[in-house]
């Protein structure tokens, strides 16, 4: 087997391939561009283009493409050959800088949430020349924003730049006022750990649940599920392990930092977790990665599940955003220092997060609110739909200290007396872990937890790196307004704690009494659905920061609120209408066969000794019927409550009814067809259990 290092990134052009086929003083260009936002010389687009175009066509490929993230929630691409005819009758290759920066995909298809107007169809997309391109079978992928002609970002990627840069801004003021001047640029760091069920594809094709909705919708419990715990972190099955090791290669091939994987705690549910790098790029490696989980699974006669809640009764999926920031020369802003003047910029950049977590937990729990982690949120395997914080017993105690203008006692066991350059030592707790909490620090990063499986990563960071930089700008603005630095430093750092100590809890964030602790005495808010928080997107004081950071204008924002709950209701009403067929055309008849079948049975019984009791028979006919009533009476109300959602004056109307209607109709739909599986003899019954689909895989 050929060696990972031999052909790591061989289908991305990086920077290895970019200094080897450009121009010393290209390739300078270029890198100006990369590393600063210089803008790109069009004769230096050009000769990119083309040593682009010569590299990706020497490689197989007939083809480009500018990939981008519609809001939709997956990738998009649109293939354009490369060919140009030529007066001979032939064909050339070409590809210009024009082509390289901008497309311009006719995009009235996706969603705008009204911020393209259909006689103005198309929309474009500019080259992130921050994320490499990549060859994908015979295309040359080229990342891209995607914008409409008014300048309106109709992707996600242009406003994760755009809070990129904010939070680079306000953090690099920190920094100077800390004396720091060499440092050129703050980067988000990324890593995020991707949770996914693996099964049959075979099982997969039988059930038009999870073709339709990604997830089960009727199911009884299997007799085993995660109970015993043995799944967790077991030993790999042959044809995972096969599916995991041509994954691995795929993701090696475009560049993606493949490092980690596991088998999580539900049976057929797995994490692969990759090695953090820049958030754009993270967030363009996420995506790669489910669509090659979902390609490299097809090989093997698989199907990967990236739904939040597959299967009822067992884990869902969950995705953890690890994030930290970074300066150019590699120094961890998260991380604690050996001086105690650099950790007071820890401490500083530490109450920053803290801030920006109570101030916008709204913004949060909206970046990963869809109907899929609806289900997950909440549930009691995952974190509650109450943001939290958790720091560890060690930094606890320091802001404790800091709080109540007490010494601080630490590993040091020495008096901290308060005055920036007296800040005590301390030493990152690695061994501190709480896996309950939606936001916990871990060392020398945050780890974001709510974020479903499904979600790209870039909702959630965009909405945590403007909360920071606002932080940070506020901080800024005091501090370099301030007579003395270090007391109004201190200051700062002690009304941080002050103001914002309700969001921490070192608790357990699954026990029921926290999310009363939360609510009633602590004033968090508790966002249970997707209807319940996103009208909060449009709150003045979110509109205002996220405008003032320039990360969405004001429109923007409308239209995202639009699209999130449209989003919710298709994916609800796709689910119930899956239901309504699969109870009409499928459970009802297998039922009705079974019953059908019982009951000829009994007659036959009879007719060979007319005084057999067939007692059993009897009763079970009686209690088949009895369930097919039901299914019918049950499938008739959730029509009626799709029926019903036409009344709705708006979309977040809409949205309330299904919420409250439609979902809970689904609910008593669901119970009794379960019912009616653990009646009705396997044999007849018309799609894989839940025992077939979660053991089926070996
Ligand atoms: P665990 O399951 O214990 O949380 P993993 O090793 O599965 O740990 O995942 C940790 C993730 O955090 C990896 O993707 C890793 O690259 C990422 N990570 C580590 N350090 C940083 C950092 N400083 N900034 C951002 N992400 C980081
Ligand atoms: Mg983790």
């Amino acid at each position: 087997m050929e060696n990972v290092t031999s052909y790591f990134g061989k289908n991305v052009f990086d920077d290895r391939v970019m200094k080897a086929n450009l121009s010393a003083e290209v390739y300078q260009s270029l890198r100006k561009t990369i590393d600063e936002g210089a803008k790109l010389d069009i004769g230096v687009a050009n000769t990119v283009a083309a040593a682009m175009k010569d590299w990706a066509v020497a490689r197989g490929a007939t083809h480009y493409t500018h990939w981008f993230q519609p809001l939709n929630g997956i990738t998009a691409e649109k293939h354009d050959s490369f060919i140009s005819s030529s007066p001979d009758g032939g064909v050339i290759m070409e590809f210009s800088g024009k082509e390289l920066i901008k497309g311009e995909p006719d995009a009235s298809s996706f969603p705008s949430g009204g911020l393209r107007a259909t006689f103005e169809a198309r929309g474009y997309t500019a080259w992130d020349p921050t994320s490499y391109a990549f060859i994908k079978g015979k295309t040359l992928c080229i990342p891209t924003a995607f914008c409409s002609y008014g300048g309106e970002a109709l992707d996600k990627k242009t406003p994760l730049l755009r809070s990129m840069e904010a939070l680079n801004q306000q953090a690099l003021r920190i920094l100077r006022l800390f004396g720091n001047d060499s440092v050129k640029r703050v980067s988000v760091m990324v890593g995020p750990e991707q949770e996914y069920f693996l099964i049959d594809r075979e099982m997969y094709e039988k059930r038009q649940d999870l073709r339709f909705a990604g997830r089960t919708l009727f199911g009884a419990k299997a007799p085993k599920g995660q109970e015993m715990d043995d799944h967790y972190f077991g030993v790999i099955k042959p044809r995972v392990s096969a599916f995991m090791e041509e994954l691995n290669e795929e993701l090696w091939n475009v560049g993606v930092l493949s490092k980690t994987e596991h088998n999580e705690v539900a049976p057929a549910q797995h994490e692969l977790a990759p090695i953090y790098t820049t958030n754009n790029v993270a967030a363009d490696h996420n995506q790669l990665t489910m669509e090659l989980m979902q390609k490299v699974a097809a090989k093997h006669g698989l199907v990967c599940l990236l739904h939040e809640k597959p299967f009822a009764g067992v884990n869902g999926s969950g995705k953890h955003n690890n994030w930290s920031l970074e300066t150019d020369s590699g120094v961890n802003l998260l991380s604690p220092g050996e001086t105690p003047y650099e950790n007071a910029q820890f401490l500083l950049f530490l109450c920053a997060v803290i801030k920006a977590v109570d101030d916008y937990q709204d913004l949060l729990r909206i970046s990963v609110a869809t109907a899929g982690n609806d289900l997950r949120l909440g549930a009691n395997e995952a974190p509650p739909a109450v943001v939290s914080m958790f720091l560890g017993d060690e930094l606890n105690a320091i802001l404790e200290a800091i709080d109540k203008d007490e010494p601080y006692c630490g590993t040091e066991k020495k008096q901290m007396k308060l005055g920036v350059d007296t800040l005590p030592r301390f030493n990152r707790d690695t061994t501190d872990r709480n896996r309950t909490s939606p936001f916990a620090f871990t060392g020398n990063k945050f780890e974001f937890r709510m974020l479903g499986s499904s979600n790209s990563i870039s909702c959630a960071n965009i909405m945590l790196n403007s909360a920071v930089a606002e932080s940070l700008k506020i901080y800024a603005d005091r501090l370099e307004a301030a007579e003395d630095f270090e007391t109004t430093l201190h200051d700062m750092i002690r009304k941080t704690i002050r103001d914002h100590k309700r969001i921490i809890f070192n608790g357990n964030g699954y026990d029921e009494t926290w999310v009363k602790e939360a609510t009633e005495q602590r004033g968090l808010l508790d966002y249970r659905t997707t209807p319940d928080c996103v009208s909060h997107l449009l709150d003045k004081k979110n509109v205002q920061m996220l405008t003032a950071h320039k990360v969405f204008s004001e429109a923007e924002l409308k239209s995202r609120y639009e699209i999130t709950l449209d989003n919710y209701c298709k994916a609800v009403i796709i689910e119930a209408n899956t239901m309504v067929d699969m109870a009409k055309t499928e459970i009802v008849p297998a039922v009705e066969t079974y019953l059908k079948d019982v009951a000829e049975t009994a007659v036959l019984k009879r007719t060979m000794d007319e005084n057999m009791n067939c007692r059993y028979e009897t009763k079970l006919v009686k209690k088949l019927s009895s369930l097919t009533e039901r299914i019918w009476l049950e499938t008739e109300g959730l029509e009626e409550a799709l029926m019903n959602l036409h009344k709705a004056e708006d979309i977040a109307a809409k949205a309330n009814m299904i919420r409250d209607t439609v979902l809970n109709r689904m609910g008593e739909l669901r119970v009794v067809c379960d019912e009616a599986e653990l009646t009705t003899a396997k044999s007849y019954w018309p799609f894989p259990t839940y025992g077939e689909l979660l053991f089926g895989v070996n």
